[in-house]
């Protein structure tokens, strides 16, 4: 058993004080460091759940990855995973990377799809009401275990319609971040009526979530259901009811 004097105590820290010094020069080297130092000086909130593509270009995001491979190689090393010869996890620490950059957290980094609008504003416009089923991959910002499951969108059309595949896209990339399912669906219900120009939006999410089934309670079939109403779906009983009664022949066709 190794003893320690506090004479390797006082040298410890002292290393590690210098350690510390030279890891606050170090930083201001990473390109993401720079980044956050913006965002915070234009108070501009970066959570899990915000996208922050103004703030990062093409060129950025091959240099942040290679940072973030640095990181995580460092977890891995902190695991004490042999990522040097286990032949598994060898380059685990730039899939990682790449894959929180570009799927995983990709609608953190990425643009809101464009959604071109059509005008909806003849006299034989559509006035109904239009449901979209959308299935999403998201990951919660706790554990960051994956969370899957479907958005049934429905909006009331306004003076202009997006293409029905535009729907999937916008809730797709709302999700692709840390996300809660509460603020997932307010999320969608914001960015589709940005998108709709329409002011009747309904948002129902049932998904389930790994932190639930993998760790923790270990529950395999729970379900978590969120609904977000806005408009006369929130006003109306009949344009609630007519939304929900949607939402169960939706899933007739198409169980989860
Ligand atoms: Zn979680």
């Amino acid at each position: 058993m190794t003893t320690f004097t506090s004479e390797d105590l006082k040298n410890a820290l002292a290393g590690a004080e210098q350690q510390d010094d030279d890891n606050k020069n170090y930083k201001e080297t990473y390109l993401a460091d720079a980044i956050r130092f913006k965002m915070k000086r234009d108070k501009k909130r970066f959570w899990a759940g915000d996208n922050i593509s103004d703030y990062i270009s093409e060129q950025d995001k091959s240099k942040l990855i290679d940072e973030a491979t640095e990181a995580f190689e460092t977890v891995l090393d902190r695991l004490l995973i042999d990522r040097e010869n286990d032949p598994n996890s060898q380059g685990t620490a730039r899939r990682l990377a790449k894959m929180y950059f570009n799927e995983i957290m990709a609608g953190r980094y990425e643009q809101a799809p464009d959604a071109t609008a059509f005008p909806n504003d003849t006299e034989d416009r559509y006035q109904g009401m239009l449901v979209v089923r959308s299935e999403l991959r998201s990951i919660c910002s706790h554990h960051h275990q994956p969370v899957s499951g479907v958005a049934y969108i429905g909006i009331i059309a306004a003076k202009k319609l997006i293409g029905l595949s535009k729907y999937t896209r916008i809730a797709q990339w709302c999700a692709r971040r840390g996300t809660l399912q509460e603020e997932l669906c307010n999320d969608i219900a914001r960015e589709i009526m940005k998108a709709t120009g329409s002011e009747n939006v309904g948002v129902y999410i049932q998904a389930v979530h790994g932190c639930c089934e993998n760790r923790g309670i270990m529950a395999h079939s729970s379900l978590t259901q969120t609904t977000v109403l806005r408009g006369a779906f929130e006003t109306d009983p009949g344009t609630k009811k007519e939304f929900m009664d949607n939402i169960k022949l939706q899933q007739e066709f198409a169980p989860r």
